[in-house]
């Protein structure tokens, strides 16, 4: 059997001739089978979905309960068969329920990783390392220039500038999945213990990470109807990036404009979105962590896919790997990084 019957990149995603399904199908499909929650993986309208069940609960969470004809839970670990494939699920280390997903057929192993990194998080599942002929990895942050700061440093910021304007509301900016939860847990870990307020878009992602074992401490909602402006002085508020420069932000006493995000790492994209304390918090592997991963692997081939494709091919090729860029469209890499 050729690589390209194991898992082939189509329109629609990755697709198995062999098992007859796609992976983070980018339209509706018959049968998908998907990495994580994030909404470019994750889309509603798919005949029937294999994922994990914290990826299956964030998909019903998102676009309700018929998100999809029928879901079935993949087990990490446990390998199923589809068609002529047998299909894997192992942690992915990106976001709650994260996995790749290993597909073999005909004794040729693949791994689409999705999208995934190496850092510790307090809320998910660390990345396992899977034995295979081909390792499909993405490579939003696929450039030299991309190295990630420690988080625990970054949340450090956070707190030295509560500390320094008591008087003032942080806003800070993250992505309702994942991020969000992952810069509340970082708060708690260094030992924030004060309430935490919440913009209504983070609310049922951060119940549902708190019902899947993830604490998160006292979070309250973010409303000022019931309350006074001066009431979020000195208070930490998680809220979508977009609102930070909103009106929403205005009621909150000159608030301080976080963002936490891998693209913080490019100082003009700080300014120009108005951030004044950029926070450098990816959940996605930098360009030390994606090497290390394809060495680590040592795979005979690597498929590179979403981002900075060519400068991780020439990488590998360099480093006497195959590797060829697979020019997938439909995911992005700043909607939900
Ligand atoms: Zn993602």
């Amino acid at each position: 059997m050729r690589a390209e019957d194991v898992l082939c990149p189509t329109p629609a995603g990755l697709y198995s001739k062999a098992g007859d399904f796609h992976i983070d199908p980018t339209r509706p499909v018959p049968r998908a089978l998907i990495t994580h929650g994030h909404a470019d993986h994750a889309r509603p309208g798919h005949g029937s979905v294999l994922a994990t069940h914290e990826t299956l609960r964030i998909m019903a969470s998102r676009y309700g309960e018929d998100f999809a004809g029928a879901s079935h839970t993949a087990v990490l670990g446990e390998t199923a068969r589809i068609g002529d494939a047998a299909v894997t699920f192992q942690p992915a280390g990106h976001v709650l329920g994260s996995a790749q997903i290993l597909v073999e057929a005909d004794g040729l192993r693949i791994v689409a990783s999705g999208d995934y990194k190496r850092r510790a998080d307090p809320t998910c599942l660390p990345f396992v390392p899977i034995p295979c002929d081909i390792f499909i990895t993405e490579a939003t942050f696929g450039l030299p220039v991309f190295r990630h700061p420690e988080p625990e440093d970054e949340i450090a910021k956070l707190l030295a500038s509560l500390d320094q304007f008591p008087e003032r509301a942080h806003l800070v900016g993250a992505y309702s999945l994942g991020k969000a939860q992952r810069v509340i847990r970082l708060l708690r870990d260094a030992g924030y213990d004060r309430t935490i307020y919440l913009h209504g878009a983070m609310e049922k992602l951060c119940r549902l990470y708190e019902e899947e074992g993830v604490a998160l401490g006292d979070l309250a909602s973010a409303t000022v109807e019931t309350g006074k402006k001066g009431d979020f002085a000195g208070s930490v508020v998680v809220c979508p990036p977009a609102q930070i420069a909103e009106r929403w932000a205005r009621r909150f006493p000159d608030p301080v404009a976080c963002f936490a995000s891998g693209w913080m790492r490019i100082r003009q994209r700080a300014k120009a979105s108005g951030v004044e304390l950029p926070l450098i918090l990816s959940d996605h592997g930098d360009w030390d962590e994606l090497t290390a991963t394809i060495t680590e692997l040592a795979p005979a081939e690597v498929w590179v896919t979403h981002g900075r494709e060519e400068a991780l091919v020439r990488w590998c090729e360099l480093q006497g790997i195959a590797a060829r860029p697979l020019h997938m469209v439909g995911y992005e890499d700043e909607a939900e990084e």
